[in-house]
């Protein structure tokens, strides 16, 4: 056995038994998965720790790639795109990878679920969902590589004219901390649908189901080199995956500011560059909705992965006849949150990733407090081991609070209210982030009326924070510039080629 990780021997004795498969996962150190070296140690031979979110201690340790490392695995998946093995299968072989990559999912389920839910703190019942939904999102995109088209154009005579479709080559996915597999779905899917090959780097803090379904491709007989992935910081690896000559679409999601310097870096390479990022999402309740359903729609929602959301729907505007019932239905939905160890199966609400996001989700509510923000829920740490914080409901929230404007990403809710229509739109739409909003109404009319004037690139009527594969989704402005899932997703991997044949 290679060096150990941690010692899984601190997880066996766990209330909640642990599967051996994920304690033998945890017990190596994880190393880089590159073309036909699997596993194999960084360069240099250094690592990094992956702590658990419920006790602070260190969970395993990962291979910290070098640029020289991000230089093989990158070569390593520009081979594979010539490669017979790939390059020249069928569309239908393709689609077959990605619908087996999906039954391997399912049937490691329970692994993935309770590596994920130790790596980052998500309940196992969410981790559970999220695992279905990679096999359902495999699924999705195995249906594609035998539809993606091109066209035949009408042009002048005697030509002949069309539009090819084809993969646009490597690709680099680089993905967040907070739903960890879940996203490198939403990547790998697309690209190798497209016949692309990938090079991922999932965040440094939550790297473990990246490589175990990197595993899982390997073991459906994925060819070397079509699926890489390298592990370490940002700055390093991220950075020398983004910039490597031979990548040529760059596919980010993560916050912000990061996303600024993802382009800033890329660009000037003109590589295909799309970026996800973060949100601020408005989640609209007028009196006619059913507010029952609103409230608990719009809880499990904020709730969900902590608040750790891109789309969560951080501000709740209602309408001032209704404040007060909202606020008392929102707080009874909060109760019936089970606070506690992700791996339990009671738990709905997890710790936060990480003792650093658990500082900067406390100093938000100090900061709501200090705008004159009323703490209705919570507000507080809980307990002194891991990154627990309080469900947090702040009312008499005003849109220009920065509780209002800054993604906090933890449980934090900001409730405020509107008197009409015109203003809740305007409230709405007064965010430099652009990705997603929610209206809960019984009234047809207002609904399409608000569909079409609310900004985001998602708009929810009747329900809140949900996806599917089948409908793309993504940000503008400071939220992002590209879609993922759906049938935009897999035209975003490929690249269009023309061609003009005179056949006389
Ligand atoms: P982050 O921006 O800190 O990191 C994201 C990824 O980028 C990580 O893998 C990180 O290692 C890497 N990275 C950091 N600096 C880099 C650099 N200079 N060059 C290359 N790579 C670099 O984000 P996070 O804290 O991991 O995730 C939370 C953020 O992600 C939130 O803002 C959230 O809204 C956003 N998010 C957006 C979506 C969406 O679909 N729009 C989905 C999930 C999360």
């Amino acid at each position: 056995m290679a060096e150990s990780g941690t010692g899984a021997d601190a997880y066996r004795g766990h209330c909640r038994p642990i599967g051996e498969r994920t304690l033998a996962f945890i017990d190596r150190v994880q190393g880089l998965r590159i073309g036909g070296a699997w596993d194999q140690q960084a360069k240099n031979g250094a690592t990094f720790e992956s702590i658990d979110p419920a006790t602070g201690r260190v969970l395993g340790r990962i291979a910290a790639a070098t640029v020289e490392d991000v230089d093989v695995a990158v070569t390593a998946a520009a081979a594979a795109l010539e490669s017979p093995e790939w390059r020249d299968i069928s569309p239908a072989r393709r689609a077959q990878y990605l619908f087996d990559l999906a039954d391997a999912v399912d049937e490691h389920l329970e692994t993935l679920a309770e590596l994920e839910s130790l790596d980052m703190g998500k309940p196992i019942v969410q981790a559970r969902d999220d695992i279905g939904g990679v096999s359902l999102t495999f699924r999705y995109y195995g249906g594609w590589p035998t539809k993606i088209e091109g066209d035949i154009n009408p042009v002048r005579s005697p030509f002949f004219g069309m539009t090819l479709r084809q993969p646009i080559g490597v690709c680099a996915a680089i993905t967040p901390w907070n739903f960890p597999v879940v996203m490198a779905a939403h990547k790998i899917g697309p690209a190798l649908a497209a016949g692309n090959t990938v090079v991922m780097k999932p965040a440094e803090i939550s790297s473990y189901t990246t490589l175990y379904l990197a595993d899982l491709a390997r073991e459906v007989g994925l060819p070397d080199g079509v699926l890489n992935v390298v592990t370490g910081a940002g700055r390093v690896v991220g950075e020398a995956l983004l910039s490597h000559e031979l990548v040529r679409k760059v596919s980010f999601t993560g916050s912000s500011p990061v996303g600024k310097r993802i382009l800033e870096v890329a660009s000037p390479q003109m590589k295909k560059v799309s970026v996800e990022l973060g949100g601020k999402t408005a989640n609209i309740v007028f009196p006619d909705a059913d507010l029952r359903k609103a409230a608990a729609g719009s809880a499990d929602a904020i709730w969900e992965n902590a608040g750790q959301v891109c789309i969560a729907p951080t501000r709740l505007f209602v309408h001032e006849s209704i404040e007060q019932e909202m606020l008392q239905l929102l707080a009874e939905e909060t109760a019936k949150l089970t606070l506690g160890d992700p791996l339990d199966e009671a738990t709905t609400l997890g710790p936060l990733v990480s003792e650093k996001q658990l500082d900067t989700v406390r100093s938000y509510v100090d900061i709501a407090r200090e705008e004159g923000g009323e703490i209705a829920v919570g507000g507080e740490a809980v307990g002194t081991e891991g990154f627990y914080m309080q469900p947090t409901i702040v009312a008499g929230v005003d849109n220009d609070m920065r509780v209002a404007r800054e993604e906090i990403f933890g449980p934090v809710l900001s409730v405020i209210t509107f008197r009409d229509e015109e203003e809740a739109l305007r409230l709405a739409n007064t965010s430099e982030y652009d990705l997603a909003a929610a209206i809960w109404t019984r009234d047809l009319s207002r609904a399409h009326r608000l569909t079409q004037r609310l900004r985001g690139g998602l708009v929810w009527v009747n329900t809140v924070g949900k996806l599917d594969p089948g409908i793309s989704f993504g940000g503008h402005h400071l939220s992002g510039n590209s879609r993922e899932l759906g049938r935009e997703s897999v035209l975003e991997y490929t690249k269009s080629k023309s061609v003009l044949i005179d056949p006389s």
